[in-house]
């Protein structure tokens, strides 16, 4: 499996969109643990790294 590449900042896709009906989160903390914001409704969730990176799909657009 291809190690993916994210970085702070990052707005990211989701395998499953967020149930707003958004799939594009940004990436506001990085850590053992990462924490993403939805961009539709400004819910944010945390997730283990492992996790993340499992349901992580890819980068929608890098941080400048
Ligand atoms: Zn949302």
């Amino acid at each position: 499996m291809e190690r993916k590449t994210f970085q702070l900042g990052d707005v990211i896709e989701m395998k499953k969109p967020h149930p707003c009906g958004t799939n594009a989160w940004k990436v506001i903390r990085m850590g053992m643990d990462i924490r993403i914001k939805c961009t539709g409704c400004g819910h944010s969730v945390m997730l283990p790294r492992s996790r993340f990176e499992r349901r992580m799909k890819k980068v929608l657009k890098q941080a400048e």
